[in-house]
Protein backbone atom coordinates (compact mmCIF):
# COMPACT_ATOMS: atom_id res chain seq x y z
CA UNK A 1 0.00 0.00 0.00
CA UNK A 2 1.45 3.31 -0.97
CA UNK A 3 2.66 6.18 1.75
CA UNK A 4 -0.53 8.18 0.30
CA UNK A 5 -3.03 6.00 0.71
CA UNK A 6 -2.01 4.56 4.08
CA UNK A 7 -2.44 7.96 5.43
CA UNK A 8 -5.72 8.64 3.80
CA UNK A 9 -9.11 7.39 6.04
CA UNK A 10 -10.18 4.01 4.60
CA UNK A 11 -13.64 4.72 4.95
CA UNK A 12 -16.19 5.73 7.61
CA UNK A 13 -15.75 7.69 9.95
CA UNK A 14 -12.75 10.47 10.48
CA UNK A 15 -10.52 9.39 13.36
CA UNK A 16 -8.17 11.46 14.60
CA UNK A 17 -6.67 9.32 17.51
CA UNK A 18 -6.64 5.60 17.22
CA UNK A 19 -10.10 4.39 17.85
CA UNK A 20 -12.23 7.72 18.18
CA UNK A 21 -14.43 8.41 16.21
CA UNK A 22 -14.90 12.68 16.06
CA UNK A 23 -18.13 14.36 15.74
CA UNK A 24 -20.67 11.17 14.47
CA UNK A 25 -21.34 11.22 10.73
CA UNK A 26 -24.83 11.29 10.76
CA UNK A 27 -26.63 12.13 7.54
CA UNK A 28 -27.41 15.92 7.24
CA UNK A 29 -31.03 16.12 7.68
CA UNK A 30 -33.41 18.15 4.78
CA UNK A 31 -33.65 21.85 5.17
CA UNK A 32 -36.57 21.54 5.85
CA UNK A 33 -37.19 18.90 8.95
CA UNK A 34 -33.91 20.71 10.35
CA UNK A 35 -36.18 24.20 10.07
CA UNK A 36 -39.32 22.12 11.42
CA UNK A 37 -37.15 21.11 14.57
CA UNK A 38 -36.47 18.09 13.86
CA UNK A 39 -34.36 16.44 16.95
CA UNK A 40 -31.56 14.76 15.20
CA UNK A 41 -28.31 16.22 14.55
CA UNK A 42 -27.54 18.11 11.19
CA UNK A 43 -24.22 18.92 9.81
CA UNK A 44 -23.17 22.64 9.27
CA UNK A 45 -21.92 23.21 5.86
CA UNK A 46 -18.82 25.97 6.49
CA UNK A 47 -16.57 25.35 3.66
CA UNK A 48 -14.25 22.45 4.04
CA UNK A 49 -11.18 24.19 3.68
CA UNK A 50 -7.99 22.08 3.88
CA UNK A 51 -5.83 23.20 6.90
CA UNK A 52 -2.32 23.19 5.05
CA UNK A 53 0.67 24.37 5.39
CA UNK A 54 0.55 25.87 2.00
CA UNK A 55 -1.98 28.74 3.33
CA UNK A 56 0.69 29.78 5.63
CA UNK A 57 2.94 29.95 3.38
CA UNK A 58 0.79 31.76 0.74
CA UNK A 59 0.09 34.59 3.74
CA UNK A 60 3.65 35.02 5.46
CA UNK A 61 4.73 35.66 1.18
CA UNK A 62 1.76 38.31 1.14
CA UNK A 63 1.65 39.97 4.59
CA UNK A 64 4.85 40.29 5.91
CA UNK A 65 7.45 40.18 3.05
CA UNK A 66 10.05 42.36 4.64
CA UNK A 67 9.77 40.82 7.86
CA UNK A 68 13.20 39.32 8.94
CA UNK A 69 14.72 35.75 8.80
CA UNK A 70 18.43 35.95 10.30
CA UNK A 71 21.07 32.97 10.61
CA UNK A 72 24.09 33.64 12.44
CA UNK A 73 27.14 32.32 11.08
CA UNK A 74 31.24 32.42 11.90
CA UNK A 75 31.29 35.71 10.59
CA UNK A 76 28.26 37.43 11.87
CA UNK A 77 24.50 37.11 10.41
CA UNK A 78 23.00 35.74 6.99
CA UNK A 79 19.44 38.22 6.64
CA UNK A 80 16.92 37.62 4.65
CA UNK A 81 13.07 38.23 4.55
CA UNK A 82 10.24 36.29 4.22
CA UNK A 83 9.81 37.44 0.57
CA UNK A 84 12.85 36.62 -0.34
CA UNK A 85 13.04 33.08 1.43
CA UNK A 86 9.62 32.25 0.10
CA UNK A 87 10.70 33.04 -3.44
CA UNK A 88 13.09 30.66 -2.94
CA UNK A 89 10.65 28.08 -1.75
CA UNK A 90 9.01 28.38 -5.04
CA UNK A 91 12.03 27.40 -7.24
CA UNK A 92 13.33 24.43 -4.35
CA UNK A 93 10.18 23.13 -4.61
CA UNK A 94 10.70 23.09 -8.33
CA UNK A 95 14.37 21.99 -7.81
CA UNK A 96 13.12 19.05 -5.38
CA UNK A 97 10.48 17.62 -8.00
CA UNK A 98 13.42 17.41 -10.61
CA UNK A 99 15.27 15.23 -8.50
CA UNK A 100 12.15 12.56 -8.89
CA UNK A 101 10.49 13.46 -5.76
CA UNK A 102 6.72 12.87 -5.53
CA UNK A 103 3.60 13.47 -3.49
CA UNK A 104 4.21 11.31 -0.22
CA UNK A 105 8.02 10.67 -0.80
CA UNK A 106 10.33 11.21 2.23
CA UNK A 107 12.69 13.70 2.25
CA UNK A 108 15.30 14.11 4.69
CA UNK A 109 16.94 16.92 5.85
CA UNK A 110 20.40 16.73 8.14
CA UNK A 111 21.33 20.85 9.27
CA UNK A 112 21.44 23.04 12.14
CA UNK A 113 18.85 25.80 12.20
CA UNK A 114 19.13 27.48 9.49
CA UNK A 115 17.24 29.90 6.89
CA UNK A 116 18.06 27.06 3.98
CA UNK A 117 16.61 24.53 6.52
CA UNK A 118 13.93 26.68 6.49
CA UNK A 119 13.34 26.37 3.25
CA UNK A 120 13.09 23.22 3.18
CA UNK A 121 10.41 23.73 5.64
CA UNK A 122 7.92 24.61 3.79
CA UNK A 123 9.50 23.67 -0.09
CA UNK A 124 8.76 19.82 1.13
CA UNK A 125 5.52 19.37 2.60
CA UNK A 126 3.45 22.39 0.22
CA UNK A 127 5.03 20.51 -2.82
CA UNK A 128 3.43 17.26 -0.88
CA UNK A 129 6.81 15.61 -0.01
CA UNK A 130 7.26 14.77 3.83
CA UNK A 131 10.00 16.63 5.55
CA UNK A 132 12.06 14.13 7.73
CA UNK A 133 14.45 15.88 9.43
CA UNK A 134 17.67 13.67 10.85
CA UNK A 135 19.07 14.42 14.11
CA UNK A 136 22.47 14.88 13.43
CA UNK A 137 23.34 14.37 17.19
CA UNK A 138 22.35 10.22 16.64
CA UNK A 139 25.01 7.49 16.73
CA UNK A 140 25.83 6.12 13.33
CA UNK A 141 23.39 3.15 13.83
CA UNK A 142 20.40 5.18 14.96
CA UNK A 143 20.33 7.49 12.06
CA UNK A 144 20.91 4.80 9.32
CA UNK A 145 18.14 2.98 10.74
CA UNK A 146 16.28 6.16 10.63
CA UNK A 147 17.23 6.86 7.03
CA UNK A 148 16.40 3.33 6.14
CA UNK A 149 13.30 2.95 8.22
CA UNK A 150 11.53 5.94 6.48
CA UNK A 151 12.98 5.19 3.29
CA UNK A 152 14.39 8.72 2.53
CA UNK A 153 14.66 9.63 -1.10
CA UNK A 154 16.53 12.06 -1.16
CA UNK A 155 18.47 14.30 1.90
CA UNK A 156 19.71 17.84 2.28
CA UNK A 157 22.96 17.76 4.32
CA UNK A 158 24.94 20.70 5.87
CA UNK A 159 28.26 20.87 4.44
CA UNK A 160 29.91 19.69 7.91
CA UNK A 161 27.79 17.19 7.96
CA UNK A 162 28.21 15.32 5.15
CA UNK A 163 30.89 12.89 6.91
CA UNK A 164 27.71 11.36 8.83
CA UNK A 165 26.34 10.77 6.01
CA UNK A 166 29.64 9.01 4.90
CA UNK A 167 29.50 6.85 8.22
CA UNK A 168 26.41 5.37 7.18
CA UNK A 169 26.50 5.01 3.26
CA UNK A 170 25.42 1.36 3.30
CA UNK A 171 22.18 2.81 4.92
CA UNK A 172 21.17 5.16 2.23
CA UNK A 173 19.55 1.91 -0.92
CA UNK A 174 16.75 4.34 -0.31
CA UNK A 175 18.10 7.94 -1.55
CA UNK A 176 18.84 8.53 -4.74
CA UNK A 177 20.35 12.13 -4.37
CA UNK A 178 22.21 14.17 -1.81
CA UNK A 179 22.06 18.01 -1.67
CA UNK A 180 25.07 20.63 0.32
CA UNK A 181 23.13 23.07 1.59
CA UNK A 182 25.71 25.42 2.37
CA UNK A 183 29.15 25.07 0.96
CA UNK A 184 30.62 23.43 -2.29
CA UNK A 185 30.10 19.63 -2.97
CA UNK A 186 33.29 18.36 -0.93
CA UNK A 187 35.84 15.99 -2.75
CA UNK A 188 35.28 12.95 -0.77
CA UNK A 189 31.99 11.38 -1.74
CA UNK A 190 32.85 8.24 -3.07
CA UNK A 191 30.06 5.46 -2.28
CA UNK A 192 27.32 8.06 -1.94
CA UNK A 193 24.32 8.61 -4.38
CA UNK A 194 24.85 11.74 -6.83
CA UNK A 195 25.89 14.77 -4.72
CA UNK A 196 24.42 18.18 -5.59
CA UNK A 197 24.89 21.68 -4.62
CA UNK A 198 21.69 23.62 -3.28
CA UNK A 199 22.32 27.40 -5.07
CA UNK A 200 23.01 25.68 -8.47
CA UNK A 201 19.99 23.67 -8.08
CA UNK A 202 18.03 26.55 -7.25
CA UNK A 203 19.62 28.88 -10.08
CA UNK A 204 18.27 26.04 -12.46
CA UNK A 205 14.96 25.84 -10.85
CA UNK A 206 12.07 27.80 -12.48
CA UNK A 207 10.90 30.51 -10.42
CA UNK A 208 7.06 29.46 -10.08
CA UNK A 209 5.74 26.57 -9.25
CA UNK A 210 2.53 24.97 -9.87
CA UNK A 211 1.68 24.17 -6.24
CA UNK A 212 -0.51 20.76 -6.29
CA UNK A 213 -3.96 20.57 -4.58
CA UNK A 214 -3.41 19.09 -1.03
CA UNK A 215 -5.52 17.42 1.58
CA UNK A 216 -5.29 18.28 4.79
CA UNK A 217 -4.55 14.67 5.83
CA UNK A 218 -1.58 14.50 3.47
CA UNK A 219 1.47 13.70 5.56
CA UNK A 220 3.60 17.04 6.08
CA UNK A 221 6.62 16.27 8.21
CA UNK A 222 7.87 13.29 9.94
CA UNK A 223 9.88 12.93 13.31
CA UNK A 224 11.70 10.07 15.33
CA UNK A 225 11.29 9.80 18.88
CA UNK A 226 14.79 10.18 20.11
CA UNK A 227 14.99 6.74 21.47
CA UNK A 228 15.87 7.51 25.16
CA UNK A 229 13.57 4.55 26.56
CA UNK A 230 14.15 2.53 22.83
CA UNK A 231 14.52 2.13 19.28
CA UNK A 232 13.68 5.29 17.59
CA UNK A 233 9.93 5.22 15.99
CA UNK A 234 8.77 7.12 13.18
CA UNK A 235 5.56 9.41 13.77
CA UNK A 236 3.79 11.22 11.00
CA UNK A 237 2.49 14.66 10.87
CA UNK A 238 -0.15 15.56 8.42
CA UNK A 239 -0.74 19.30 7.78
CA UNK A 240 -4.01 19.40 9.42
CA UNK A 241 -1.99 18.37 12.35
CA UNK A 242 0.77 20.80 11.78
CA UNK A 243 -1.36 23.40 11.32
CA UNK A 244 -3.58 23.06 14.24
CA UNK A 245 -0.34 22.48 16.25
CA UNK A 246 1.64 25.92 14.89
CA UNK A 247 -1.86 27.63 15.40
CA UNK A 248 -1.70 26.51 19.17
CA UNK A 249 1.53 28.20 19.81
CA UNK A 250 0.47 31.20 18.63
CA UNK A 251 -2.33 31.80 21.40
CA UNK A 252 -1.79 34.38 24.05
CA UNK A 253 -1.74 31.81 27.05
CA UNK A 254 0.31 29.08 25.32
CA UNK A 255 3.59 30.73 23.66
CA UNK A 256 1.82 33.30 22.67
CA UNK A 257 3.78 33.66 19.61
CA UNK A 258 2.86 36.95 17.43
CA UNK A 259 4.06 39.43 14.75
CA UNK A 260 5.97 41.57 17.04
CA UNK A 261 8.04 38.94 18.60
CA UNK A 262 11.52 38.17 17.38
CA UNK A 263 11.95 34.13 18.31
CA UNK A 264 14.81 32.37 18.97
CA UNK A 265 14.64 28.75 18.07
CA UNK A 266 17.50 27.27 19.83
CA UNK A 267 15.62 23.73 19.88
CA UNK A 268 16.90 22.29 16.93
CA UNK A 269 15.14 22.06 13.84
CA UNK A 270 15.08 17.77 14.07
CA UNK A 271 13.87 18.11 17.75
CA UNK A 272 10.46 17.77 16.80
CA UNK A 273 10.02 20.22 14.59
CA UNK A 274 11.52 22.60 16.46
CA UNK A 275 8.71 22.72 19.07
CA UNK A 276 6.47 24.13 16.05
CA UNK A 277 7.91 27.53 16.33
CA UNK A 278 9.24 27.60 12.39
CA UNK A 279 5.70 27.02 11.02
CA UNK A 280 4.06 28.93 14.12
CA UNK A 281 6.26 32.09 12.82
CA UNK A 282 5.41 32.31 9.46
CA UNK A 283 1.72 31.86 10.37
CA UNK A 284 2.03 34.82 12.29
CA UNK A 285 5.32 36.56 10.47
CA UNK A 286 7.20 36.99 13.27
CA UNK A 287 10.93 38.14 12.68
CA UNK A 288 12.86 34.68 12.82
CA UNK A 289 16.74 34.30 14.03
CA UNK A 290 18.14 30.17 13.78
CA UNK A 291 21.68 30.04 15.57
CA UNK A 292 23.23 28.15 13.08
CA UNK A 293 25.59 25.82 14.61
CA UNK A 294 26.40 28.80 17.58
CA UNK A 295 24.43 27.31 20.51
CA UNK A 296 26.36 28.15 23.18
CA UNK A 297 25.80 30.03 25.92
CA UNK A 298 27.79 33.01 25.18
CA UNK A 299 26.74 33.06 21.44
CA UNK A 300 23.21 32.89 22.64
CA UNK A 301 23.67 35.53 24.64
CA UNK A 302 25.34 37.82 21.34
CA UNK A 303 22.56 36.94 19.06
CA UNK A 304 19.97 37.29 21.73
CA UNK A 305 21.53 41.26 22.24
CA UNK A 306 21.84 41.89 18.57
CA UNK A 307 18.69 40.79 17.32
CA UNK A 308 17.25 42.08 19.77
CA UNK A 309 15.47 38.47 20.73
CA UNK A 310 12.25 38.45 22.18
CA UNK A 311 11.09 34.58 22.41
CA UNK A 312 14.06 32.44 22.97
CA UNK A 313 12.89 28.37 22.94
CA UNK A 314 15.72 25.21 24.36
CA UNK A 315 15.60 22.73 26.67
CA UNK A 316 16.91 23.76 30.38
CA UNK A 317 20.65 22.55 30.29
CA UNK A 318 21.18 25.73 27.57
CA UNK A 319 19.49 27.72 30.38
CA UNK A 320 21.47 26.72 32.64
CA UNK A 321 24.59 27.44 30.41
CA UNK A 322 23.44 30.75 30.16
CA UNK A 323 22.91 31.21 33.70
CA UNK A 324 26.45 30.55 34.47
CA UNK A 325 27.61 33.39 31.82
CA UNK A 326 25.13 35.66 33.05
CA UNK A 327 26.58 35.02 36.63
CA UNK A 328 29.96 36.03 35.00
CA UNK A 329 29.35 38.74 32.42
CA UNK A 330 27.22 41.68 32.82
CA UNK A 331 27.37 43.16 29.69
CA UNK A 332 24.79 41.23 27.53
CA UNK A 333 21.84 43.42 27.36
CA UNK A 334 19.26 40.91 27.35
CA UNK A 335 16.18 43.18 27.95
CA UNK A 336 14.51 42.66 25.16
CA UNK A 337 14.05 38.61 26.10
CA UNK A 338 10.43 38.51 27.17
CA UNK A 339 9.90 34.77 27.84
CA UNK A 340 11.78 31.65 27.47
CA UNK A 341 9.81 28.82 26.54
CA UNK A 342 11.65 25.78 27.38
CA UNK A 343 10.39 22.19 28.18
CA UNK A 344 12.27 18.75 27.10
CA UNK A 345 12.95 18.18 30.66
CA UNK A 346 11.42 19.09 33.93
CA UNK A 347 12.61 22.82 34.76
CA UNK A 348 13.92 23.44 38.28
CA UNK A 349 12.73 25.74 40.58
CA UNK A 350 16.32 27.27 41.33
CA UNK A 351 16.25 27.48 37.57
CA UNK A 352 13.27 29.78 37.34
CA UNK A 353 14.27 31.77 40.40
CA UNK A 354 17.89 32.37 39.05
CA UNK A 355 16.68 33.81 35.47
CA UNK A 356 13.79 35.76 37.52
CA UNK A 357 16.82 37.28 39.25
CA UNK A 358 18.58 38.51 36.16
CA UNK A 359 15.07 39.69 34.89
CA UNK A 360 13.93 37.11 32.48
CA UNK A 361 10.77 34.76 32.44
CA UNK A 362 11.47 31.33 31.71
CA UNK A 363 7.94 29.31 30.65
CA UNK A 364 7.47 25.74 31.50
CA UNK A 365 5.91 23.23 28.19
CA UNK A 366 5.61 19.95 28.35
CA UNK A 367 5.25 17.18 25.56
CA UNK A 368 6.91 14.73 23.37
CA UNK A 369 7.57 14.07 19.62
CA UNK A 370 4.29 11.60 19.54
CA UNK A 371 2.28 14.97 20.67
CA UNK A 372 3.47 17.45 18.04
CA UNK A 373 4.93 18.18 20.84
CA UNK A 374 2.68 20.88 23.07
CA UNK A 375 0.79 19.08 25.40
CA UNK A 376 0.87 21.50 28.45
CA UNK A 377 2.08 24.79 29.60
CA UNK A 378 2.12 26.51 32.42
CA UNK A 379 0.72 29.80 32.82
CA UNK A 380 -0.23 31.61 35.89
CA UNK A 381 -4.29 31.56 36.30
CA UNK A 382 -5.47 35.08 37.49
CA UNK A 383 -6.45 33.24 40.57
CA UNK A 384 -2.42 32.43 41.28
CA UNK A 385 -1.24 35.73 40.60
CA UNK A 386 -1.91 37.19 43.70
CA UNK A 387 -0.19 34.30 45.47
CA UNK A 388 3.48 34.83 47.78
CA UNK A 389 5.99 34.86 45.10
CA UNK A 390 7.25 31.85 46.30
CA UNK A 391 4.28 29.99 45.83
CA UNK A 392 4.28 31.40 42.14
CA UNK A 393 7.37 29.67 41.43
CA UNK A 394 6.31 26.55 42.77
CA UNK A 395 3.42 26.46 40.09
CA UNK A 396 6.26 27.81 37.45
CA UNK A 397 7.73 24.65 37.79
CA UNK A 398 5.17 22.39 37.14
CA UNK A 399 4.55 21.33 33.43
CA UNK A 400 1.26 23.18 33.48
CA UNK A 401 -2.13 23.52 31.94
CA UNK A 402 -3.22 21.13 28.83
CA UNK A 403 -3.34 23.29 25.81
CA UNK A 404 -6.87 24.00 24.32
CA UNK A 405 -6.96 20.60 21.53
CA UNK A 406 -5.46 18.41 24.26
CA UNK A 407 -7.79 16.03 26.23
CA UNK A 408 -5.74 14.77 29.23
CA UNK A 409 -6.04 12.43 32.00
CA UNK A 410 -4.05 10.43 35.00
CA UNK A 411 -4.63 7.23 35.03
CA UNK A 412 -3.88 5.29 38.24
CA UNK A 413 -0.59 3.21 38.31
CA UNK A 414 -1.84 0.93 40.96
CA UNK A 415 -5.83 0.20 39.88
CA UNK A 416 -5.91 1.67 36.48
CA UNK A 417 -8.41 4.07 36.55
CA UNK A 418 -8.45 7.52 36.31
CA UNK A 419 -6.82 9.41 38.94
CA UNK A 420 -8.65 12.34 41.07
CA UNK A 421 -7.07 15.90 40.26
CA UNK A 422 -5.88 16.11 43.86
CA UNK A 423 -2.17 17.04 43.25
CA UNK A 424 -0.99 13.92 45.04
CA UNK A 425 -2.65 10.43 43.80
CA UNK A 426 -0.17 10.00 40.62
CA UNK A 427 -0.11 7.97 37.58
CA UNK A 428 0.09 7.62 34.23
CA UNK A 429 -0.38 10.54 31.47
CA UNK A 430 -2.79 9.93 28.68
CA UNK A 431 -3.54 12.48 26.30
CA UNK A 432 -5.81 12.77 22.95
CA UNK A 433 -6.30 15.64 20.40
CA UNK A 434 -5.55 16.49 16.97
CA UNK A 435 -2.22 16.78 16.69
CA UNK A 436 -1.21 13.39 18.80
CA UNK A 437 -0.39 10.65 16.73
CA UNK A 438 -2.86 8.03 16.62
CA UNK A 439 -0.25 5.08 15.71
CA UNK A 440 3.13 4.88 15.13
CA UNK A 441 4.93 4.79 10.91
CA UNK A 442 4.87 1.05 10.27
CA UNK A 443 1.74 0.11 12.27
CA UNK A 444 0.95 -0.79 15.53
CA UNK A 445 2.71 -3.90 16.13
CA UNK A 446 3.42 -5.06 19.95
CA UNK A 447 7.03 -3.97 18.74
CA UNK A 448 6.18 -0.65 17.71
CA UNK A 449 3.72 0.44 21.19
CA UNK A 450 0.51 -1.26 20.60
CA UNK A 451 -0.03 -1.27 24.10
CA UNK A 452 0.65 2.76 23.95
CA UNK A 453 -2.66 3.64 22.82
CA UNK A 454 -5.76 2.53 24.46
CA UNK A 455 -9.17 3.30 24.00
CA UNK A 456 -8.72 6.35 21.89
CA UNK A 457 -6.17 7.75 24.15
CA UNK A 458 -2.20 7.76 23.76
CA UNK A 459 -0.32 6.65 26.57
CA UNK A 460 2.53 8.81 27.66
CA UNK A 461 5.06 6.74 29.70
CA UNK A 462 5.07 10.01 31.71
CA UNK A 463 3.83 9.44 35.29
CA UNK A 464 2.31 12.75 36.95
CA UNK A 465 0.31 14.42 39.57
CA UNK A 466 -2.46 16.84 37.97
CA UNK A 467 -4.37 19.46 40.99
CA UNK A 468 -7.42 21.21 41.40
CA UNK A 469 -6.71 23.54 38.56
CA UNK A 470 -5.25 21.46 35.93
CA UNK A 471 -1.92 21.66 36.90
CA UNK A 472 0.46 18.61 35.67
CA UNK A 473 3.48 17.86 37.70
CA UNK A 474 5.76 15.26 35.84
CA UNK A 475 6.63 12.82 38.54
CA UNK A 476 8.89 10.47 36.13
CA UNK A 477 8.77 8.71 33.02
CA UNK A 478 7.47 5.23 34.02
CA UNK A 479 10.64 3.72 33.10
CA UNK A 480 12.69 6.24 35.53
CA UNK A 481 10.27 6.38 38.41
CA UNK A 482 11.87 4.62 41.92
CA UNK A 483 10.36 2.26 43.70
CA UNK A 484 12.22 1.71 46.80
CA UNK A 485 10.18 -0.65 49.73
CA UNK A 486 7.03 -0.49 47.75
CA UNK A 487 7.12 3.64 47.98
CA UNK A 488 7.37 5.96 45.07
CA UNK A 489 10.05 7.80 45.12
CA UNK A 490 10.02 10.81 41.95
CA UNK A 491 13.57 10.64 40.64
CA UNK A 492 12.63 14.58 38.86
CA UNK A 493 11.89 16.03 41.32
CA UNK A 494 14.61 14.93 43.87
CA UNK A 495 16.87 16.31 40.81
CA UNK A 496 14.84 19.36 40.81
CA UNK A 497 15.72 19.63 44.58
CA UNK A 498 19.38 19.14 44.87
CA UNK A 499 19.85 21.15 41.49
CA UNK A 500 18.51 23.87 44.30
CA UNK A 501 21.56 23.66 45.99
CA UNK A 502 23.81 26.67 45.15
CA UNK A 503 26.66 24.77 44.82
CA UNK A 504 25.78 22.28 42.16
CA UNK A 505 25.29 23.20 38.31
CA UNK A 506 23.61 19.83 37.10
CA UNK A 507 22.07 16.58 38.88
CA UNK A 508 20.41 13.52 38.03
CA UNK A 509 18.85 10.80 40.60
CA UNK A 510 18.84 7.15 39.16
CA UNK A 511 17.39 4.25 40.88
CA UNK A 512 19.92 1.27 41.49
CA UNK A 513 18.92 -2.11 42.12
CA UNK A 514 18.59 -2.98 46.03
CA UNK A 515 18.79 -6.25 47.53
CA UNK A 516 16.34 -5.34 49.93
CA UNK A 517 14.56 -2.14 48.69
CA UNK A 518 14.02 -3.13 45.56
CA UNK A 519 15.73 0.08 44.08
CA UNK A 520 17.32 3.09 45.92
CA UNK A 521 18.08 6.37 44.72
CA UNK A 522 21.67 7.55 43.93
CA UNK A 523 22.18 11.02 42.75
CA UNK A 524 25.20 11.86 40.21
CA UNK A 525 26.20 15.31 40.06
CA UNK A 526 28.17 17.97 39.04
CA UNK A 527 28.98 20.97 41.12
CA UNK A 528 29.78 24.39 40.02
CA UNK A 529 33.59 24.81 38.98
CA UNK A 530 33.88 26.60 42.21
CA UNK A 531 33.02 23.97 44.24
CA UNK A 532 34.38 21.07 42.38
CA UNK A 533 36.90 20.09 45.24
CA UNK A 534 34.94 21.07 48.60
CA UNK A 535 31.17 19.95 47.77
CA UNK A 536 30.43 16.39 49.81
CA UNK A 537 27.76 14.35 50.44
CA UNK A 538 26.67 15.47 54.00
CA UNK A 539 26.15 18.80 51.64
CA UNK A 540 23.10 17.43 49.44
CA UNK A 541 21.65 15.22 52.15
CA UNK A 542 21.46 17.92 54.84
CA UNK A 543 20.03 20.61 51.87
CA UNK A 544 17.48 17.36 51.12
CA UNK A 545 17.01 16.42 54.69
CA UNK A 546 14.17 19.17 55.56
CA UNK A 547 12.48 18.85 52.10
CA UNK A 548 11.80 15.27 51.71
CA UNK A 549 11.06 11.91 53.04
CA UNK A 550 14.02 10.25 55.16
CA UNK A 551 13.35 7.11 52.27
CA UNK A 552 14.15 9.52 49.50
CA UNK A 553 17.46 10.59 50.24
CA UNK A 554 19.78 8.92 48.29
CA UNK A 555 22.15 6.27 49.59
CA UNK A 556 24.97 7.34 47.23
CA UNK A 557 26.34 10.70 45.78
CA UNK A 558 28.82 10.65 43.00
CA UNK A 559 30.21 13.85 42.20
CA UNK A 560 31.39 13.95 38.11
CA UNK A 561 32.76 16.64 35.73
CA UNK A 562 29.46 15.83 33.22
CA UNK A 563 26.11 14.18 33.06
CA UNK A 564 25.64 11.62 30.11
CA UNK A 565 23.22 13.83 27.78
CA UNK A 566 20.99 12.24 25.50
CA UNK A 567 21.03 14.02 21.37
CA UNK A 568 19.02 16.38 22.29
CA UNK A 569 20.17 17.42 25.50
CA UNK A 570 18.50 15.88 28.33
CA UNK A 571 19.72 13.52 30.83
CA UNK A 572 20.42 9.96 29.38
CA UNK A 573 19.40 7.96 32.14
CA UNK A 574 20.03 4.32 30.23
CA UNK A 575 23.47 5.03 29.81
CA UNK A 576 23.94 7.03 33.35
CA UNK A 577 22.60 3.74 34.68
CA UNK A 578 25.12 1.52 32.94
CA UNK A 579 27.99 3.44 33.79
CA UNK A 580 26.67 3.42 37.68
CA UNK A 581 25.74 -1.00 36.93
CA UNK A 582 29.78 -1.16 37.70
CA UNK A 583 29.99 1.56 40.48
CA UNK A 584 27.42 1.01 43.03
CA UNK A 585 26.49 -2.72 44.80
CA UNK A 586 23.94 -2.29 47.07
CA UNK A 587 23.84 -5.22 49.93
CA UNK A 588 20.91 -6.08 52.39
P1 LIG B 1 12.27 11.00 23.77
O1 LIG B 1 10.95 10.51 24.30
O2 LIG B 1 12.86 10.07 22.84
O3 LIG B 1 13.19 11.55 24.82
P2 LIG B 1 10.98 13.49 23.19
O4 LIG B 1 11.74 14.68 22.84
O5 LIG B 1 9.72 13.22 22.50
O6 LIG B 1 11.94 12.28 22.93
O7 LIG B 1 10.78 13.51 24.75
C1 LIG B 1 9.55 13.54 25.38
C2 LIG B 1 9.72 13.32 26.84
O8 LIG B 1 10.46 14.37 27.45
C3 LIG B 1 8.42 13.30 27.59
O9 LIG B 1 7.82 12.05 27.51
C4 LIG B 1 8.85 13.65 29.00
O10 LIG B 1 9.32 12.50 29.69
C5 LIG B 1 10.01 14.57 28.77
N1 LIG B 1 9.58 15.97 28.95
C6 LIG B 1 9.23 16.84 28.00
N2 LIG B 1 8.92 18.03 28.54
C7 LIG B 1 9.09 17.91 29.87
C8 LIG B 1 8.92 18.79 30.97
N3 LIG B 1 8.56 20.06 30.84
N4 LIG B 1 9.17 18.29 32.20
C9 LIG B 1 9.54 17.02 32.39
N5 LIG B 1 9.73 16.14 31.38
C10 LIG B 1 9.51 16.59 30.13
Amino acid sequence: MSWFRRNKPESGPAMNVAGSAQAPTVPAPAPAAAANGASSAFLATMMDYPLTLQHVYNRARRLFPNREIVTATADGYERSTYGETFARVERLAGAIQALGVQRGDRVGTLAWNSTRHYELYFAIPCMGAVLHTLNLRLPASQLGFIIQDAADSVIFVDADLVPLLRGVKDSLGSVRHIVVMNGPVPDDVEGLPPVHDYEALLAAAPATFAWPELDEREPAAMCYTSGTTGNPKGVVYSHRSSFLHAFSVTQVDTVGLCERDTSFPLVPMFHVNAWGLPHAAAMVGSKLVFPGKFMDPTHTAQTIADEKVTLAAGVPTLWIGLLQVLDRRSDFDLSSLERIVCGGSAVPASLVRGLDAKGLTIIQAWGMTEMSPIGTVSRLKSSLQSLPFDDQVTYRAKQGIPVTGVDLRIVSLDTGEEAPWDGETFGEIQVRGPWITGSYYHGDNEEMGASKFADGWFRTGDVATIDADGYITIVDRTKDVIKSGGEWISSVQEEGLIMGNPMVLEAAVIGMPHPKWSERPVAVIVPKPEYKDTITKEDIIRHLEPQVAKFWLPDEVIFVDALAKTSVGKFDKKVMREQLKDQVHFEE
